[in-house]
């Protein structure tokens, strides 16, 4: 899935009006997976100046950024901090810091199950680092052989209306200015899907 849609998601499900530690926590859980390819895509294009198509379809699947993006995108490894954040929490050792590292934790497990059913032969080593084993889904958000202008369609669904219950739910107007530009950076991602069906990850 696309970045903005996890975040919207995440955020409808944990996140508390008037808890700004919690959904900070949230917001950036979500992101962590897909943090490094955002580093990663524009220094290889603006910097190395590789072209799209060798950076999807090459670069990508190289050992070095299969390296980089297999932790941050780790089942075992956000249900290891989930725990210890619980356990902080729960033991009063820590309230906040252990609500902190439980949400972010929550965050990432949910952008990594929603990335799970539509990644397809882009599929992450979601077990690492017990075992390298992929999933490689039959339909995939971006791929048009796959289904990826329809699946692309469910996530607009899922996206707008994650932003609507979080319009109404958080009253401060940075918070609904953020979501008005999250819904747009979101909808021409999906313009963008179908004018131009070739993209890449995340
Ligand atoms: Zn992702």
């Amino acid at each position: 899935m696309n970045s903005p849609t996890h975040t919207l998601l995440a955020m409808a499900l944990l996140s508390k009006s008037g808890k700004p530690v919690r959904n900070w926590a949230i917001a950036i859980g979500s992101l962590i997976p897909d943090i490094a390819i955002y580093i990663w895509a524009p220094w290889q294009m603006w910097i190395n100046d590789v072209g799209r198509r060798t950076l999807w379809r090459e670069l990508y699947f190289e050992d070095t950024m299969q390296a980089i993006i297999a932790p941050p995108n780790s089942i075992p490894l956000f249900a290891l901090l989930a725990g210890i954040g619980f356990w902080l929490n729960a033991s009063g050792r820590s309230l906040k810091w252990g609500l902190a590292l439980l949400m972010l934790s929550l965050a990432a497990l949910i952008h990594i199950a929603t990335d799970i059913p539509v990644h397809s032969h882009d599929a992450y080593r979601h077990l690492w680092p017990l075992s390298d084993w992929r999933f490689h889904s039959p339909i995939s958000y971006w791929q048009d052989s796959r289904g990826g202008r329809w699946i692309s369609m469910i996530e607009a669904a899922i996206g707008l209306a994650c932003a609507i219950v979080l319009w109404r739910r958080h009253p401060r107007l940075w918070v609904k200015l953020t979501l008005g530009l999250l819904g747009l950076a979101y909808i021409a991602l999906q313009l963008k899907m179908w004018l131009d069906p070739f993209g890449g990850p995340p």
